[in-house]
């Protein structure tokens, strides 16, 4: 079969195992699982026909190059293997220097060339083929990375070496990396992927590490613990050490100190055994249990409540992986050894576990239907790793001397036989059924206490509800008792009634029946007369009827003439006004015609006179232009009036005009008062008047007559007649402001209150008569009538006011006032301010007048603050439309200090 270089050897089958049927002894088998197309449709290789053969021709592409993935995605369960190359150590170094190596390796290519001798080499193609120059890092990702992340997805996995002595099983494996990080081993990288990618809230990993040694198991973590069992799960077919510590781990640095805790035991126990550690199998078992989350098994109810409940009881889902790291003792045979001292027996046994994993994985290799997995304790704690449900990868050591060519082959034959094995990978999810349970107490326990409670809370209401209802029924039971007593009382009482009533009947009954033979007789008498009285009855109605009948018509002809009486009534009343006005106009006349007798008295006198002095009798003028002058057609009246009232004054004679005043007819009276007053009305007659005593004679007429026109008239006079001094005083002397008062307090026409209250103004404008005016009620009277609101009689009262204000200034000024004006000490300031804005512009300037003349003397200033009177000024010092006053107003303001101060006070800029 030699062949040249390129020539390859056997290879063209590989994986033979396909379609066989499976031994039942046998470990789980590649095609026991038909759920895997992956590795069922691969296809058949005639199968069994080179199972002799364990080398295997490599052709470019069948093994993960070309078309599939580099991590045999098509043969995810085929036992991946590797081969590592240690380099020369220093003792090859030398001792083979002239040597070449016995292999060559072309990692390109995957393949290794073995040199049988110096012209024959054979070719070996593997999974990956590592040379002495390949870092930690490479070997540790190209051997057991895939296995690590497939441990952390829940598959079981292993990673072993294999190799004579001194080839870097350990080396590969078991570095720690302590001088130099770069140097970690395959154990200490695949721990920091594994802490990296797990939560530790929720997911935990525990570490064993054992030592197999002449099939026997110790603990490395407890050395006291050297013969471990091993079970099986027989369902699951799961191995477990139930007798060997497992230690959780945390962090990277607890493990390193415990691998280093389980390399000081394994050196104890190999001295203590006189072995070296090259004899023994060293295994570490990684447990990774991880839940899994976002995943939702078959438990899916759609229904809300259902859902949550569902929800609190789905249990956890747990994968388990499982990484076991194998540094198998050397494969060289044993008896190449025996410097040790070892009996046969004994190498047979040191040897075993390795020589049955041989054994197993040849069969598996040729498909035999025996796969001799019980023949070890290390065949049957790797069972799942060659041929079972785990991931596995084998990296292989070879030394590169040519003085061990022999092993080197043969560990080379183990790796390519290895090659042909395949495994089924299977997941490990469980539920976690015991935190389940867990869960599930607890839940019980809350509902049971739920329900003690609802429970209690139910008999409390239920007793509350008997409680509440024995209440009830009592108190209805005592209403009912109570109703039923009322009523058996009322009818008691109702029934010894009627007994009473019915004796009181039968006691009558017994005495009409006496009686009724008495009234037997009576009875036609008696027929006799009801039926009289009901014909007079029958005729009173009838009569009454008439009556009612007459009176309805009477009421309908009332109605008719009160219809007619209302009209006549109107034209009564028309008739009545017209009637007025032509009495009115008759008196007119009558005035006039009685002034004319006066005249006419008065001519006849004159005419007796003269006729006596023998004069002619006829008076200039003469009748008949009196006659005309008393017509009220007269165009001319007013002056002609006046110039015939100066007739008059001359020709009757002022005292016989004066003497009327008192006459007995009021007619007479009236046309005198009235005359007078027109006499007063001039000036040139006034003092001819006061000296004939007609002033008191007007005053006496104010306190004497009820008449109101002559209280108008007369006032009116004594008006005209105040405008003078001396008359003021006699007006004063002779009790004029009582009069004046009292007219004015019976006043009702407006024309009387004007001619009062003009009469008190002019008096006011008397600067000696202040004091006794004001004693008088001169200016409580003028205050009274300004109730009368007609601007004539209100432009009085202003004027009068003006004019008592303007005197007090006088005084004032003059010294001989002090203390503040009396107009204000009787409370006209109110009144002022009110009317000091008044639209009637007489009335306004008067008021603006007496408050410019009240504020120029300071008793007055605070007052005048007070009362709101200094706005009014303000008010006029800059708006009103007579500049004189404007002026008399600024100057008030600016010459009074308080007044200034309180403007300034208030911010105002004056
Ligand atoms: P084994 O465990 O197979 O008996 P070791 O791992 O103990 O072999 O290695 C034997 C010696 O070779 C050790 O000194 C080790 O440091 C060294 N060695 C092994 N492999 C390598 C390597 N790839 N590079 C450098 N030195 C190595
Ligand atoms: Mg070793």
């Amino acid at each position: 079969m030699a062949s040249g270089g390129g020539n390859y050897r056997n290879g063209t089958h590989r994986n033979s195992l396909k379609g066989t049927t499976t031994a039942t002894d046998r470990p789980l088998s590649v095609n026991s699982n038909p759920s895997k197309p992956a590795l069922k449709n691969k296809p058949l290789s005639s199968a069994g026909a080179s199972a002799s053969s364990g080398l295997r021709k490599s052709s470019p592409g069948s093994l993960g190059a070309g078309g599939t993935s580099k991590d045999d995605a098509g043969v995810p369960g085929r036992v991946r293997v590797v081969v590592r190359l240690r380099p020369r150590n220093a003792e090859e170094s030398v001792a083979d220097a002239d040597f070449a190596d016995c292999v060559e390796l072309q990692p390109e290519f995957k393949r290794l060339k073995l040199r049988k001798n110096n012209w024959d080499t054979d070719t070996y193609e593997f999974d990956e083929v590592l040379t002495e120059f390949a870092s930690q890092k490479r070997v540790y990702e190209v051997v057991a990375k895939p296995v690590v992340e497939s441990v952390l997805d829940g598959y079981n996995g292993t990673v072993m070496a294999y190799g004579q002595t001194g080839t870097g099983k350990t080396y590969t494996l078991g570095r720690l990396g302590e001088e130099d990080t770069a140097d970690r081993g395959i154990i200490v990288r695949a721990m920091e992927d594994i802490l990296a990618d797990v939560t530790l809230e929720t997911d935990s990993v525990s570490v064993s590490y054992l030592q197999l040694y002449m099939e026997s198991l110790q603990d490395l973590l407890d050395p006291t613990n050297d013969n471990i069992s091993i079970v099986e799960d027989p369902k699951s077919g799961d191995i477990s050490l139930p007798g060997a510590t497992l230690v959780e781990i945390r962090d990277q640095q607890s493990f390193l100190e415990l691998l280093r805790l389980g390399e000081a035991h394994r050196y104890a126990a190999n001295t203590r055994l006189n072995t070296e550690s090259s004899r023994s199998h060293a295994l570490l078992m990684v447990h990774v249990k991880r839940s899994v989350k976002g995943r939702d098994p078959a438990h899916s109810i759609q229904n809300g409540n259902a859902t949550n409940m569902a929800k609190s009881l789905r249990p956890t889902l747990v994968r388990k992986g499982k990484l076991v790291v194998v540094d198998l003792a050397g494969s060289e045979r044993i008896d190449k050894s025996g410097s040790e001292g070892h009996t046969l027996e004994e190498a047979k046994s040191i040897n075993l576990s390795l020589s049955a994993l041989g054994k197993c994985i040849n069969a598996l290799a040729e498909n035999s239907a025996h796969v001799p997995v019980r023949d070890s304790k290390l065949t049957r704690l790797l069972r799942d790793s060659f041929g079972g449900t785990a991931r596995t990868s084998l990296v292989i050591t070879i030394g590169p001397s040519p003085r061990h060519r022999g092993e080197t082959t043969s560990t080379i034959m183990f790796g390519q036989r290895a090659m042909k094995v395949e495994n089924m990978l299977k997941l490990k999810e469980e539920f976690d059924y015991k935190s389940l349970a867990r869960k599930l107490d607890i839940q019980l326990d809350q509902l049971i206490m739920e329900h003690e409670r609802k429970q209690k809370a139910f008999e409390d209401e239920i007793e509350r509800i008997t409680t509440d209802a024995e209440s009830q029924i009592s108190e209805a039971e005592q209403s009912y008792a109570n109703a039923m007593e009322k009523e058996r009382l009322k009818y008691q009482k109702e029934y010894m009634e009627s007994i009473k009533k019915l004796e009181e009947k039968w006691m009558m009954n017994q005495q009409k029946h006496s009686e009724r033979k008495d009234q037997m007789v009576s009875t036609a008498e008696e027929v006799a007369e009801l039926k009289k009285l009901l014909s007079k009855e029958t005729s009173l109605r009838k009569a009454a009827e008439e009556e009612v009948k007459n009176l309805k018509s009477q009421i309908a002809q009332l109605k008719m003439s009160e219809a007619s009486a209302n009209s006549e009534v109107l034209k009564l009343r028309k008739v009545l006004e017209d009637e007025a006005y032509r009495k009115e106009k008759l008196e007119g006349e009558i005035s006039m015609l009685q002034t004319q007798l006066l005249q006419l008295s008065f001519e006849a006198d004159e005419t007796r006179r003269r006729l006596d002095r023998g004069l002619p009798g006829k008076v200039p003028g003469g009748l008949d232009s009196l006659i005309s002058q008393a017509r009220p057609q007269v165009n001319d009246s007013g002056n002609g009036e006046k110039a015939s009232m100066e007739n008059l004054f001359e020709q009757v004679g002022l005292q016989k005009i004066l003497s009327l005043l008192e006459a007995e007819d009021a007619d007479v009276r009236v046309h005198a008062v009235k005359v007078v007053a027109n006499l007063a009305a001039e000036e040139s007659n006034q003092q001819k008047i006061v000296e004939a005593g007609g002033l008191t004679s007007l005053l006496a007429l104010l306190g004497t007559s009820k008449d109101e026109t002559i209280h108008r008239v007369a006032a009116g006079a004594i008006a005209n007649l105040a405008m003078n001094e001396t008359n003021q005083e006699l007006i004063m002397s002779e009790g004029g402001i009582s009069l004046l008062s009292m007219t004015a307090a019976n006043a009702e026409d407006p024309q009387t209150l004007r001619m009062v209250a003009g009469a008190i103004a002019n008096l006011c404008g008397n600067d000696k008569l202040q004091n006794k005016l004001r004693g008088e009620g001169g200016i409580k009277a003028l205050l009274g009538m300004v109730k009368c609101r007609h601007p004539d009689v209100l432009a009085q009262v202003a004027r009068g006011i003006a004019n008592f204000a303007k005197c007090e200034s006088r005084a004032s000024t003059q010294g001989n006032k002090t203390g503040r004006s009396l107009l204000i000490e009787d409370g006209a300031l109110p009144w002022i301010v009110q009317n000091a804005n008044n639209e009637a512009s007489p009335i306004r300037r008067h008021i603006e007048l007496a408050l410019c003349h009240l504020a120029q003397h300071e008793v007055n200033a605070r007052d005048m603050i007070t009362g709101g009177a200094l706005w009014e000024l303000v008010r006029i010092s800059r708006d009103c439309s007579r500049e004189d006053i404007r002026t008399l107003a600024h100057r008030t303001l600016t010459s009074s200090p308080t007044l200034l101060a309180e403007l300034r006070r208030l911010r105002i800029d004056y």
